[in-house]
């Protein structure tokens, strides 16, 4: 089976519990979503190639240690295949960013022990998330603030996960504060700010 990919590249992870990394990112194309706030236009871009032709873009000299598997979404393709192959099983980091929605697939990823970052888009399997996680000792939760009704906030804060980051919206000066004024609230709660486009970096 062929994957969608939009890009692969190597850049900063300026974002959640491994930021200031050297990371090679994968951004799989396509999304089940569709965000007003989405800050992603490549995720409409998509190339077809194979599992090894992709397995060798990851590997291409240098590697870094660091792998994020982004979108798009990537659970709609079966990425525990990437994983599977073994060629993974040196000291690299393996993290994947997801929106929670395909939970079978985000499962098979947990399992292999993948570090999750679950950023909270609609309330849809919430609970199932949570559920198949919160024993993921590297899982974190990035709200990009503004996006969720109190009551989704208030929930998914309640369930007591790790490691809580808020990110402000890109190019909304407003965001920025009420992101202060909410680690005020929840003191244990972290900022993730995109400073690679601070950079120009992707
Ligand atoms: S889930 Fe992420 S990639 Fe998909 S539309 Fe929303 S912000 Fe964009």
């Amino acid at each position: 089976m062929d994957y969608q990919i939009s890009e692969v590249f190597t850049s900063i992870q300026f974002e959640g519990l491994h930021s200031g990394t050297l990371a090679r990112f994968v951004r799989f194309a396509g999304c089940n979503l569709d965000c007003k706030w989405c800050d992603t236009p490549q995720k409409n871009v998509a190339e077809l190639i194979s599992l090894g032709e992709l397995r060798k873009r990851i590997n291409e000299d240098p590697i870094p240690q660091h792998i994020v598997l982004t979108g798009g979404e990537p659970t709609l393709q079966p990425i525990h295949k990437l994983i599977d192959f073994g060629e993974f099983e040196d000291e690299r980091f393996i993290a994947l960013e997801t929106n929670g929605t395909q939970i079978v697939e985000l499962i098979r990823c947990a399992d292999q022990g993948l570090g999750i970052t679950f950023s909270p888009k609609n309330f849809a399997g919430w609970k199932d998330v949570y559920s198949q996680i919160e024993t993921n000792d590297i899982a974190e939760v990035k709200i990009i603030e503004g996006t969720l009704t109190p009551y989704e906030f208030e929930w998914i804060i309640g369930r007591g996960w790790k490691r809580v980051y808020i990110q402000p919206q890109w190019g909304v000066k407003e965001s920025f504060q009420r992101s202060i004024d909410l680690m005020n609230e929840y003191p244990y709660m972290r900022m993730s700010y995109q400073t690679h486009k601070l950079v120009g970096l992707r």
